[in-house]
């Protein structure tokens, strides 16, 4: 059989890449929805005043006061739910909501003293709230003034797309030196992918305008024709610029695009591109209630310091860039998008966020082709890199998808990195391996960063595992800048790739 090309290295994003930024783990999350539904909100204190404000008038007014949102975001039925059990884990109470949405059935829960019926269209409205809560939280977590990323934070996150996306363009040229036909996987395909657990788009965002800056440059291949970097969802998505006020629909580049316009017999330019996926849906993002289709909103001109894209909030105090674009969403506002295709308006609840939850969800079509994509990333990996994801174990689902997909593999040669952070060995250069990874995991305090390491060797071969705990972003900086001898140590090792890089394909 012919060698089939996939992403050679695979980045697998999870909460603790983002921390530094200020987003929460979902253990985090789960006390702070708690706190927020219970009117707790000391958790603001030290946050900008007018972000603060306005995230309470949203739980203490809006979601109480204005009947309409009350009946679609049921804080009331979510405080009923939350408060029959306060050891909930974000997991189990997903599972079991989506258990009753999914089996038509109401919930019932002694609350105040007195048993109270919750019908099934109310664990909707509450699932909504959870959702949107949790997008909230994360939404003003980011924020240092409104509507802006704290400079100094997000920069080392640019920096690292920046360098990612140099990387792409020396490889490109370097493949095309040894020849590598042009409209061929072996050639177009990055050699690293990531796959996204956060629902956060900070890497999409930083990548997106990393890969503007270079393609603005006219990057030359050896005969001349121009070179152009984009990102791969994995999944068809229309791209609904703001900045244009055309009602035009747009695409992301996908791998289709790639092989048409790399075709040798048309000459006009040529395209590379990296999977980039987000198996658990992401913010901002729509799925249209009347057609069925994925969209992205994206404001090609709009600062890399915004935090737009997460999308609009209900609460436009919350979201200060968002501009509402058509007639239609000027009119509705609290968060709407008009759907590109058909005009429909969408709303937050139509973001396509998951939990990896035990129901079993095949309805959101667009996930779960992402997901049948990501299986087939990790199968054909060399090397899979866990950037702050912690596998959680706990999760059924994830264990059982990690393990089939790994399966296929040959366990003698997939390496593996894990980056993770412990506060008492972040000095420390050197990566632990084989003995000194056995002796951290008998002798740390750091209980939740020893369980992951041990998920992830239980799953890999040892001799083939190497683990920093510098944490992220210090695992590629150096001297206070991003380094690209560290991101290229990072994604390919020469203990790993003999070759160093770039590759051999
Ligand atoms: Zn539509």
């Amino acid at each position: 059989m012919p060698e089939k090309y996939w992403p050679e290295t695979i980045i697998l994003w999870g909460a603790g890449a983002t921390k530094s930024l200020g987003l929460h783990a979902t253990s985090e999350l789960i006390e702070l929805v708690f706190k927020t539904i219970q009117n707790d909100f000391s958790f603001l204190k030290g946050k900008d005043k007018h972000l603060a404000k306005y995230f309470k008038k949203l739980i203490t007014y809006d979601l109480v006061e204005d009947e309409k949102l009350a009946e679609i975001y049921d804080l009331k039925a979510l405080e009923i739910i939350m408060n029959t059990n306060t050891k909930f884990n974000i997991h189990d109470l997903f599972t079991m909501m989506d258990q009753l949405i999914n089996n038509n059935k109401g919930f019932n829960a002694f609350f105040e003293g007195k048993a109270k019926f919750l019908r099934v269209e109310r664990i909707r409205g509450a699932k909504r709230c959870l959702v949107l809560i949790i997008e909230e939280l994360e939404r003003i977590s980011v924020q240092d003034k409104p509507g802006y990323f704290d400079k100094s934070k997000i920069e080392p996150y640019f920096k690292l797309s920046k360098i990612l996306t140099q990387l792409m363009v020396e490889e490109a040229k370097e493949f095309d030196k040894r020849g590598y036909k042009r409209d061929t996987r072996k050639f177009y395909l990055y050699s690293y992918g990531i796959i996204s657990f956060n629902w956060d788009p900070v890497l999409l965002w930083n990548l997106y305008n990393a890969h503007k800056e270079e393609n603005i440059k006219k990057i030359e291949l050896h005969d001349g024709i121009t070179l152009q970097l984009f990102n791969d969802f994995g999944t068809q998505v229309a791209i609904d610029r703001r900045n244009s006020n055309d009602s035009e629909i747009y695409y992301g580049i996908d791998e289709s695009t790639c092989k048409g316009v790399n075709d040798d017999n048309y000459p006009s330019r040529i395209l590379r591109e990296g999977k980039l996926l987000f198996p658990h849906g992401m913010f901002g993002s729509r799925i249209c209630p009347e057609c069925g289709k994925s969209i992205l909103s994206f404001s090609e001109n709009c600062s890399r310091l915004s935090t737009e894209a997460f999308g609009p909030s209900i609460l436009k105090e919350l979201q200060k860039n968002w501009n509402y674009k058509t007639e239609k969403e000027k009119m509705y506002k609290r968060g709407a998008i008009e759907c590109p295709y058909c005009g429909q308006i969408t709303y937050p609840y139509d973001m396509p966020i998951i939990m990896q939850t035990l129901e079993k969800d095949t309805n959101i079509l667009s996930l779960y082709e992402i997901k049948m994509e990501m299986g087939l990333l990790m199968k054909n990996a060399k090397h899979i890199v866990f950037l702050g994801y912690s596998l959680p174990m706990d999760d059924i689902m994830v264990k059982t998808f990690f393990m089939s997909s790994i399966a296929a593999n040959d366990k003698k040669n997939l390496k593996c990195t894990v980056i993770n952070h412990d506060k008492n060995y972040i000095g420390s250069e050197k990566w632990l391996e084989g003995k000194d990874i056995i002796n951290y995991i008998n002798n740390s305090q750091n209980k939740s960063t020893v369980q992951c390491i041990k998920n992830i060797c239980n799953m890999f071969d040892i001799q083939n595992v190497r683990v920093s705990l510098k944490g992220i972003p210090d695992i590629f900086m150096e001297n206070g800048n991003c380094s690209m001898e560290k991101v290229i140590d990072l994604l390919y090792p020469k203990k790993y790739f003999k070759e160093g890089f770039p590759i051999k394909r």
